[in-house]
């Protein structure tokens, strides 16, 4: 069976990732790795400087036949432009793929590229080779800094009429209109029950200020009060989407989902909020890539437009 060689990227506020991917049939294996910060100005050329550099790093002179970038935030209905990024700025309005695929001519590359919302990238990749495969209907939510989800119905990503659907971040939860989101408006999911709220509340109350460590320490009152609560909103979300959807499964990804027990106590959260004819079927699993669904995601999303 012919091997493909393809760079999924996933570019993050801090961190951007890339990867190079084998994949052989249903197979696929990340064979080299590369972390760095994403450069502070966010000037674009810097940007895809950035990225083609890393691409020419993972690559080691193979020739790469597609390259896929994750993006965290919205983006245009051809897949050329970013609209809005949620959690920073500085990219947006500009035909990034353009930028990149000068940036990648220069060092001698020339790969089919594409990008994608990056919790479509790890919807994707788990489709391919993680806790989704065989599944077609199901929901990826990325819970970290914000909420991001990717949607599978009937074997296919969900991208809307106008490239935006699969926003589960941005369900409205909150009547409160001065809970301000990152998308630029008001009382979304994100603003009540991400790890940049939770913690941003714990510091303020003089707890420890990551996530994890208030998992660890949830047997204190206060920390109790702070986490049941955003859990009790996610599993709000949670069973609204399921309510539309009906997937098969929800897999959790993103630095909160490595909370040890945390799909067992969202499912227990998510239960009475659903009908009685629902219940039976609610599956809530943690994704068995880890971040690494980003990357597999993004270096196979040309694949799925073929
Ligand atoms: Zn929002």
């Amino acid at each position: 069976m012919t091997k493909l060689l393809s760079v999924g990227v996933d570019l993050g506020g801090h961190t951007i990732s890339a990867a190079l991917v084998e994949t052989e049939g249903k197979d696929a294996r990340i064979l080299y790795r590369v972390d760095r910060d994403t450069p502070e100005g966010r000037d674009i050329q810097e940007v895809v400087d950035c990225i083609a550099d890393m691409t020419a790093e993972v690559s080691h002179g193979r020739k790469i036949a597609y390259a896929g970038v994750g993006i965290p935030g919205f983006l245009d209905v051809s897949r050329r432009v970013i609209t809005k990024l949620t959690n920073f700025s500085g990219l947006e309005d500009i035909a990034f793929l353009d930028h990149l695929g000068h940036a990648l001519e220069k060092r001698g590359m020339s790969p089919l590229l594409a990008m994608e919302n990056d919790a479509n990238c790890f919807a994707v990749g788990e489709a391919f080779c993680g806790a989704a495969v065989g599944c077609k209907d199901f929901i990826v939510l990325t819970l970290g800094t914000g909420i991001g989800s990717g949607i599978f119905v009937n074997g296919s990503l969900v991208t809307g009429a106008h490239g935006m659907a699969g926003e589960a971040g941005h369900i409205s939860i909150s009547e409160h209109r001065d809970l301000r989101c990152g998308c630029g408006s008001t009382g979304h999911l994100e603003t009540l029950a991400s790890a940049d709220h939770i913690e941003r509340k714990a510091a303020r109350e003089g707890l420890p200020g990551d996530f994890r460590s208030l998992w660890q320490i949830r047997d204190d009152k206060r920390a109790e009060v702070l986490i049941s609560s955003a859990l009790e909103t996610m599993a709000r979300g949670i069973a609204s989407l399921i309510v539309v959807l009906d997937p098969e499964k929800i897999i959790l990804s993103g630095g909160m989902s490595k909370a040890e027990g945390i799909a067992e106590e969202l499912e227990a959260r998510t239960l009475p909020w659903l009908p009685l004819p629902m219940r039976d079927h609610l599956s809530i699993e943690v994704s068995s890539l880890g971040a690494d669904a980003g990357l597999y995601g993004a270096a196979s999303i040309s694949l799925l437009r073929r």
